[in-house]
This record gives structure tokens, sequence and C-alpha cells, in this order.
């Protein structure tokens, strides 16, 4: 008997805003990154493929309800509102809210939770990968989380294989391709592990999405994190580099090393030149870079490292040529929600962006950059 709910567990690239979750595991086999609380409180679980499909199930008797409420090919969103908020449980509420969402929105697309899928043998995850594309004729792409160091033990007939079942894209939370940063935050893997990794995800016909930290090395090592990651990017030439802008937050052992004056914050501007950096070093890879969060400060920064980079780097270099009192300005009011874009401190009215300029520049550096760590923080 299908349930009227489905384990859904905290985290998604936003890539995959409108994706079906299913969580396969549950937190992360590693869970001692010095800069991450997300699972600091869940033990990893790998669920078993009955588990999963018996989810799998739920989430399509919950999907014949929902289809329930279009007619002709048109969705009664009323009707379909009001039997949402007659729902009195929280996870009933919250299960038949995610497939009316992802039904609304085509119903093609699934990300497989949590941390580290990969965790799952081969043949577990090829058995629910089957299984749900069989409940769901309709899915066209099937995306996970794996870790660079769980993806360096498996060869590219591992991948192969789960390509075959279903997997098409899996994100690697490989933040730097520098040993040295890597050492820093407690990765728990190296250079040489996310290459091997990397190349055999692609050549097992996966595509790969990385993501890489602008900042997270520090101030001491901002040279190294760019330039150990343009390296990787040469190596593997990973589908997406997806821009993650380091955020040091409290609770962390990153943030201890910041309080007891070990670690320096990198202010944003060295975050851009870091982005810039890497740029320039892998302008011949055949990636997209995508600025695609909301801690990232120039979200303009989308497009392929072997034929954008060019313009990639003008507009860079536009907001790195501005005065510091407008980069500082602009910051703000980035981190604030009150503009998107440097060219957006033109709407500002003359007299407000005065006392702007005025005001930022009171901060040293490490004042403000501190400022700006915190509100960033607020995102992640
Ligand atoms: S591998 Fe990912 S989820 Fe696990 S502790 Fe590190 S950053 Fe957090």
């Amino acid at each position: 008997m299908p349930g009227k709910s489905f384990r859904i567990g905290p985290i998604r690239p936003p890539s995959e805003a409108s994706s079906l979750l299913l969580q396969v595991t549950r937190g992360c086999t590693w869970n001692r990154c010095r800069f991450c609380t997300i699972y600091r409180d869940t033990s990893f679980q790998a669920f078993s493929a009955d588990s999963i499909k018996k989810d799998i199930d739920s989430i399509a008797s919950i999907a014949d309800t929902v289809r329930g409420y279009a007619k002709a090919g048109r969705w009664d969103l009323d009707a379909l509102n009001a039997h949402l908020a007659s729902i009195e449980n929280d996870d009933e509420r919250q299960s038949f809210y995610m497939v009316a969402s992802w039904l609304l929105s085509g119903g093609e697309n699934v990300f497989l939770q949590d941390g580290n899928t990969t965790a799952l043998s081969s043949g577990r995850l090829s058995d629910v990968l089957v299984y749900l594309k069989q409940t769901f004729p309709q899915i066209r792409r099937i995306t996970s989380y794996g870790r660079a160091s769980e993806l360096s033990r498996h060869d590219a007939a591992y991948f192969a294989e789960l390509k075959k079942a279903g997997l098409d894209r899996i994100h690697s939370g490989f933040e730097s391709g520098s040993d040295a940063v890597l050492s820093l935050i407690g990765k728990g893997t190296s250079q040489e592990q996310q290459i091997r990794a990397g190349k055999n995800v692609k050549a097992g016909g996966i595509e790969l999405s990385i993501y890489f930290m602008p900042g997270i090395g520090g101030k001491a090592l901002t040279a190294e994190n760019a330039e150990g990651t343009a390296q990787v990017v040469n190596e593997v030439h990973p589908d997406f580099l997806r821009i993650r802008t380091a955020a040091i937050k409290p609770g962390t052992e990153l943030f201890e090393d910041f309080r007891a004056g070990s670690y320096r914050l990198c202010s944003d501007d060295d975050k851009v030149r870091e982005i810039r950096r890497v740029i320039t070093l892998a302008k011949g890879a055949p990636t997209s870079i995508v600025s695609d969060h909301m801690v990232n400060l120039l979200q303009e920064v989308n497009g392929r490292l072997d034929t954008d980079s060019a313009s990639l780097l003008e507009m860079i270099d536009r907001y790195l040529d501005m005065p510091e009192a407008d980069r500082r300005t602009f910051q703000l009011l980035r981190r604030t929600l009150q503009a998107y874009a440097p060219g957006d401190l033109k709407n500002i009215p003359a007299g407000r962006l005065a006392a702007l300029r005025e005001s930022v520049m009171q901060e040293s550096e490490e004042s403000w950059s501190e400022q700006m760590n915190a509100l960033i923080g607020r995102y992640i």
C-alpha cells in the first residue's frame, strides 16, 4: 500500500530547483569538511532498494492524485491548492507539494539525494534507477551528488552501468583543485583523486558538474585555490564548473581558525580575482562556467570557457576597474538584494550613492570582508 509521504532531504543544487527529490541515502559519508555543517547531526544511512522503491510507489500514488486536477491539458490550480491546504500532516503536505510542483514544471527531472549517492553499490543504484524510469517513463534527466574520493574508487565501467540504468549527471563539490586548500578545508580528497574521478565519470558517459569555491583557501591560499582548480578543469574538462563563493560560517572549524587569527578571510575582490584567474588559465576547456547561486557576487559569469572567456574577462574587468568605493557599494547592495549587477549602481539616486560610497569606505579591509562574509552566510 503506497504511503502519502516520502523522504525528502535538505539540499539540492539550484539547477535542480524544479526536480523531484528522491532520497536514496541520508547524510554524508564524510561529514568532516571544515566549512560544512549541513549533516553534522545526521548519521549516514544508505536506504535499501526496497525502501527506495516504496518511496517511488508513494510518489506515483501522489502523482495520480495530482494528475486528477488536470483536465484537457489544463491544471485546475485553485482545486489543486485547495487540496494542498486541506492536508493536515506536514510530511504529507510537503510530499504532495513536491510532486505537484514537479508535475506542473513538466515532471522530467529527478535529483537523487543526499550528499553522496554513489556510496550505494552500482547494482542497488541501477535497480532503483530502472524502477524509477519504469514508473515515470516521462523522466528525461536523473542527477545526483557524489564525493570525489568516492567517485575515484570506481572505474569508467561502473559509471557506464549507471548511465545505462538512467543516471545522466553527477554533481560533485570539488570546492578547490589545490591539495593545500583541500587539506586546509578537510575535504578528504586530493587533486589526483579529483582528476581520476572526473575522467572516469566522463568516460562512462555521465555529465560532470563540479563546484568551485572562490575564497575558501583564505588570503594565504588564494593563488593556489585558483591555479589548482584550473589544473583540474584543464585535465578533466567537466561539463559544468559551478561557482559557490565561500562563506565561513560560525559553528565550523574554519570559523574557529578565523576567530583564532590563523585564517584570514578573502575579500569579495579576492574571490572575483580567483574566478578571473581560473578563466584565464582554463580558457581552452570545453566547460560551461556557471554562476547560479545567491552567494556569488557577479551573477553574469555564465558562458563557455573555450568560446566566451574574452567576454567573461571583460565583464569581470569592468567590475574590478570600478573605484573601490563603488565596488564595496555594489557588494553591499548585492548582498542585501538591492542590486543584481554592477551596472545597477546607476539607478541609485546620486545623493544616496554618495552617502553609501562614503559610508562603506569607513571600514578597514578586514572588517569589511568580515561583514560581507556574514551577509553571504545568510544564503547557505
Ligand atoms: S562532503 Fe559535502 S556534505 Fe559532506 S561534509 Fe563535505 S561539504 Fe558537507
